[in-house]
């Protein structure tokens, strides 16, 4: 059965849960449809009332919860914990600002007889939500607040390792009084998940995954008319400028590049530092990678978690033996990794030529490309050397000449002094093969809503 629950620190395989039936999605649909046609029109205030309490209850158990992402996907229980509470506020940031940033727009018109123009934004329908394993709670709440705050209704298809992550999410949100039907999860075929597309009532699919998984959901959402938001791989660039503060930065790096195990969309994953600075800043480095320590995810002394699966780290490996064969280096670094879990040695691939293909990879784990570059600009062209453009990262003590390089770096998202942030109340997305639309914030709400123009004219206005 593909969706199943594997413990990636022991390889024991603990849950298994059947797809879903044909019947079980046509009801979840007929049931997220009945549900919106309350839901839109149900008052702010009481919508805002189920996200409060659904931050309430994860941080009244946050334990329990985030024992189930240890479990199923092997983080470390601190960042479980973290997960937990960034999920909460989430939920809270859309009980407190839904409302206004939804609120009718008057729009300014010069012409007084075009009338009283008002945009209101009004909820789509149902919306199918198709979500990674990496951060299963927060990858789930970063869709569901918004959008159900907005009046949608959302059915979710999660990734086949987290089955019992998406199933606590639904119990949470019936636990918070949310109608049932206004948020279903699924586990869904392939075939079903183009079904749901194809239903004239789910009128759009936010993805969040790898680009092969975005490319044909937005394939089919688009031969159907539908909307769809992309949130996809990255490969972030961390520049070191020879002015940064290296102790600070390199520590920075570490952590940017080695939590969650590696395995977040904007983990520092590709290490550039200008001349001057590259053979303090590789001793730093390679003294931090070496100070990590793998073991059981649940132990609080440990700091390096395995990967998601064995068949995350085999790809790893083989995608770290390519890189070498195009003609990088590849170190081992720190104490040997646990033979049994799916870890994968901390490795830093260094020698990544212009022409060696797998400088434009995302290694999703413990593994750091460094770059070195001649200065500033050679530094800003290897960062725009990728596919992708989510994240990044500016290490300099001028902050002023951070943002200056910040604005050359064609991504989503650049920080200045600290590794790709990933907050409440910050907006998150990418350019480039790392898609398109936002989530969180404003701009997250305003993805699947109908900006619609309502306008009140003279009748003896002239056309
Ligand atoms: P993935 O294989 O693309 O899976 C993501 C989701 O898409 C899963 O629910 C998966 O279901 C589903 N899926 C894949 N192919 C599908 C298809 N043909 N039809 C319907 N559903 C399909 O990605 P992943 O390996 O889980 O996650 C890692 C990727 O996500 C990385 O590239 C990472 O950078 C990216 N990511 C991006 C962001 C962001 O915000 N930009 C955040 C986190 C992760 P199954 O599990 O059943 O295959």
């Amino acid at each position: 059965m593909a969706y199943a629950t594997t413990n990636p620190y022991t390889g024991e395989v603990l849950a298994t849960f059947p797809d879903a039936t044909d019947n079980e999605v046509r009801q979840a649909i007929d049931d997220a449809h009945a549900a919106f046609l309350d839901w839109r029109d149900t008052p702010f205030a009481t919508r805002a009332a189920v996200m409060t309490k659904a931050a309430q209850i994860l941080r009244a158990e946050a334990d329990d919860f985030a024992r189930l992402l240890t479990l199923e996907m092997g983080k470390l229980f601190a960042e479980a914990k973290a997960e937990v509470e960034l999920s909460a506020a989430i939920f809270d940031y859309y009980a407190e600002h839904a409302e206004s940033l939804l609120a009718p727009e008057k729009l300014p018109v010069s012409d007084p007889r075009s009338g009283d123009a008002v945009l209101v934004h009004q909820p789509l329908g149902v919306l199918l939500a198709i979500e990674p394993w990496n951060f299963p709670y927060y990858q789930i709440a970063r869709i569901i607040a918004p959008q159900l705050s907005a009046g949608n209704t959302v059915l979710l298809k999660h990734a086949s390792n987290v089955p019992q992550s998406a199933a606590i999410f639904q119990t949470l949100m019936k636990r918070a009084g949310l109608p049932d039907g206004a948020f279903r999860n699924l586990y869904p075929t392939r075939g079903q998940v183009e079904m749901i597309l194809n239903d004239p009532r789910v009128c759009g699919a936010a993805l969040t995954g790898s680009e092969g998984a975005g490319s044909v959901i937005a394939s089919q959402a688009g031969k159907a008319l539908k909307k769809t938001t992309m949130e996809l791989g990255g490969a972030d660039a961390f520049v070191v400028l020879e002015d940064a503060d290296l102790e600070k930065t390199a520590k920075w790096a570490v952590f940017g590049r080695h939590w969650n195990a590696g395995q977040v969309c904007v983990s520092s994953k590709r290490v550039i530092v200008v001349d001057a600075v590259y053979d303090r800043f590789m001793e730093l480095y390679t003294a931090g990678v070496a100070a990590l320590k793998a073991g059981d995810p649940m132990d609080p002394e440990t700091t390096l978690a395995p990967l998601s699966s064995q068949g995350a780290a085999k790809e790893i490996r083989e995608n770290i033996a390519k890189a070498v064969a195009h003609g990088a280096t590849a170190t081992e670094v720190g104490p040997r990794v646990p033979e049994i879990g799916a870890f994968v040695q901390p490795t830093i691939l260094t020698g990544m030529t212009d022409d060696n293909p797998a400088r434009l990879w995302e290694f999703f784990g413990p593994v750091s490309m460094i770059f070195r570059a001649r200065d500033e600009a050679d530094a800003i062209r290897i960062a725009n050397d990728t596919p992708y453009g989510l994240g990044g990262s500016v290490f300099t003590k001028d902050t002023a000449r951070g943002v200056e390089v910040a604005k050359k770096i064609h991504t989503g998202m650049v920080f200045v002094n600290h590794p790709t942030m990933v907050k409440a109340d910050l907006p998150f997305g990418g350019v480039g093969r790392s898609g398109y639309g936002r989530e969180l914030i404003g701009l997250g709400i305003k993805e699947f809503v109908n900006h619609k123009l309502i306008d009140v004219v003279d009748i003896d206005a002239p056309f």
